[in-house]
């Protein structure tokens, strides 16, 4: 089985600041114009972890800022909106990539989590994803009846159709996503626009998109 991984020609900066007021429970996403998107998620108290998944160079400069400058910038770059903020721990950076593979399975292995397949983290869906594998895979083995051996290919591939759906359609959304909010152009944006605008007055189409986050 081989599979090379596709970059997506950003690199996720990664980490935790002390803010003036407290996120509340409360998560942000920017899909900002230069083609990066700024997380922060919330920390008990007066903290937040950030995910900017930036442009290569913009990474790149990130990566170079001292801890005050870094901190200032990611303040600047959600408007405020919890105030001033300085680093807790220092960031570091993981390049993006996206992977699908031609198969979980094969004689006598099954994978699972981030060895079977690669998103985006814009919906913060990997772990959900490789949790899945881990439940479908338990719960094919628990009802396996009289296959004796957990290794039997009938029961791999069992596990291999029961993902097969999910993870697809996980990577389709994410992909999706990061695409659009990749591209630029004048036309690109607009699309953008209206879709969000859309998504924002359809209840069950929000619901939809952010059930699997919740879970
Ligand atoms: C920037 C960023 C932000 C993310 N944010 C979110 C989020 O908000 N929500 C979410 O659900 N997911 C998120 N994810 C995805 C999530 O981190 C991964 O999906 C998850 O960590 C995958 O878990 P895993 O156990 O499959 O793999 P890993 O976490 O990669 O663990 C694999 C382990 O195996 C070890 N290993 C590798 N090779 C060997 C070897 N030969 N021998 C022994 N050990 C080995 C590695 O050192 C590693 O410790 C994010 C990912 C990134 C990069």
């Amino acid at each position: 089985m081989h599979a090379v991984p596709r970059p997506y020609g950003q690199t996720a900066v990664v980490a935790n600041f002390a803010c003036e007021r407290p996120p509340r429970g409360c998560a942000r996403q920017w899909f900002r114009k230069d083609g990066g998107i700024l997380a922060w998620l919330p920390l008990p108290g007066r903290r937040v972890s950030i995910v900017w998944s930036a442009p290569a160079a913009l990474a790149t400069e990130l990566m170079s800022l001292d801890h005050a400058a870094l901190a200032s910038r990611v303040a600047a770059a959600g408007a405020h909106a919890l105030g001033d903020f300085g680093v807790v721990t220092p960031p570091s950076a993981f390049p993006l990539q996206f992977l699908r593979l031609p198969a979980l399975v094969a004689h006598r292995l099954a994978l699972a989590g981030d060895a079977a397949h690669g998103v985006h983290p814009l919906a913060g869906q990997g772990v959900n994803l490789g949790f899945g594998d881990a439940e479908a895979l338990a719960a094919v083995l628990a009802e396996r009846g009289p296959v004796a051996d957990p290794g039997a290919s009938v029961l791999l591939e069992r596990y291999a159709r029961r993902r097969a759906e999910p993870v697809l359609a996980m990577q389709a959304v994410t992909d999706g996503l990061a695409r659009l909010f990749g591209a630029r152009g004048a036309w690109v944006s607009v699309l953008r626009n209206l879709g969000l605008a859309a998504a924002d007055r359809l209840p069950f189409v929000k619901q939809a998109l952010a059930q699997p986050a919740l879970r």
